[in-house]
């Protein structure tokens, strides 16, 4: 069956070319291909699949949903699956955290939550600047790309991408080289030739930029400065949020409050699309309809979405996704320190961590000889060159093992076969 997407898909299919077999059933941390070869998921479907593929306990309210004919597309009017949603994420989210948010549903993938945030921060300032960082990604339709640092796909616009400024992140000039104060110097000089932002957009770790973690040192001080110059701190939390990197929300432990968050990929928890924008009460000043979209509320992704909440009304998952964490960067450490000659470094945090190569064709064959060996893993980074270790966050301790013992085998085969050819 290969030959249908290469001959019937657009150019444009990406991870179909790195991972090339025919999948057709997936359960917890496997894939099944069309040959009933199992690949162990060390992806997630970038972030989506935290819960695992096609976990009961959401599958079960979503064919049940199904049965009674539950309302499917309702546009973005008042359901009884959107307001059990609004209730619980009230209820299991913020409430505990003492956070108040408004929850806009914009269309239901990552780039239109970003859009519909900067979109709002615009409105409500009144600039149209937006401060985003080095190595920062945040989808591909125009506003979105704008604050979008990698060069292939900012070329793909086609068109200027403009009312945005990119300001180095952090360590982005090394561990010496405060770059809060680096922005802070630019909004103070009147005559820097940066102008008033409307919004500071960023992620707090970044992913596909190559799994950079801000420190909370950093990220605090940002928000302060944010606050003090009255500019909209906009958290994009689609890829590390949803518990990602531990807390439910990955700004948490910096004990920052942004006015604007956006949610996607796995707030549904199943895989079905959903996005969400949080705003601050003060600053929800959109007029209805003023924003707009046939898929807002997908339904069938608010039944999943709640049941998924229910892994959040205690501290275990997130103890858990912590535990798992240390253990996936202490063996990437051992690793690295295994080929001292190849400069091997790790960072992350939570389940998002990195390998880091100084060669990204050693990133590929390595991602390649996995694959190989049965794991689906991707790259990262400016020049692909992170391997980007993101497991379900309830893998079990045998499939995480068993997932970093073949990321040992595969560095072992890439980097030995080369010393001895
Ligand atoms: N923001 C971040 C941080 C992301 O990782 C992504 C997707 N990789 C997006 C935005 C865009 O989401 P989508 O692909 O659903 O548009």
């Amino acid at each position: 069956m290969k030959d249908v997407f290469s001959v019937l898909e657009s150019e444009v299919r990406s991870y179909c070319r790195t991972f090339p077999t025919v999948f057709y059933r997936a359960k917890g941390s496997w894939l099944t291909d069309e040959n009933e070869r199992r690949y162990l998921d060390f992806f997630s479907g970038a972030g989506a699949l935290n819960y695992g593929h096609n976990p009961e306990e959401l599958k079960e309210p979503l064919l049940q949903y199904l049965r009674q004919d539950g309302i499917l597309h309702g546009l973005d009017m008042a359901t009884r699956a959107k307001g059990a949603f609004l209730e619980a994420f009230h209820e299991v989210i913020l409430a505990p955290r003492s956070l108040s948010y408004k929850v806009q549903f914009p269309s239901p993938t990552g780039t239109n939550a970003v859009e519909a945030a900067l979109k709002l921060a615009r409105k409500v300032t009144g600039r149209s600047t937006v401060v985003s960082f080095t190595n920062g990604y945040h989808g591909m339709t125009l506003g979105s790309l704008a604050a979008t640092g990698n060069s292939a796909n900012r070329r793909g616009a086609g068109v200027p991408l403009t009312h945005t400024v990119a300001m180095p992140y952090d360590g982005y000039f090394g561990p010496d080289v405060d770059t809060v104060e680096y922005l802070d110097r630019y909004l103070r000089d009147p005559s820097s030739g940066l102008d008033e932002p409307a919004a500071i957009l960023l992620e707090t770790v970044q992913a596909e930029g190559g799994i950079r973690p801000a420190s909370f040192s950093w990220l605090r001080r940002l928000a302060a400065l944010a606050k003090e110059r009255e500019i909209l701190l906009i958290v994009d939390d689609i890829q590390v949020g949803c518990g990602r990197t531990g807390p439910f929300f990955s700004f948490e432990p910096a004990g920052i409050e942004p006015d604007i968050v956006c949610l996607s990929k796995s707030i549904s928890g199943i895989g079905l699309p959903l996005a969400l924008v949080l705003i601050k009460p003060q600053i929800d000043r959109w007029s209805p309809g003023e924003h707009n979209g046939t898929f807002r509320g997908n339904n069938a992704a608010f039944v999943t979405a709640t049941a998924a909440l229910e892994h959040w009304r205690d501290a275990e998952l997130s103890d858990a996704v912590e535990a798992k964490g240390r253990l996936v960067e202490e063996r990437l450490r051992t690793l690295a320190e295994a080929f001292p000659q190849e400069s091997l470094t790790v960072r992350g945090r939570g389940l998002i961590q990195g390998l880091v190569f100084e060669n990204p064709e050693t990133a590929r064959r390595v991602s390649q000889e996995a694959f190989e060996r049965g794991l689906i893993i991707e790259r990262a980074g400016p020049r692909d060159e992170v391997l980007k270790v993101l497991p379900a966050l309830v893998i079990d301790r045998v499939d995480l093992e068993a997932g970093l013992e073949i990321i040992a085998e595969s560095v072992a085969a890439v980097l030995e076969g080369d010393s001895s050819s």
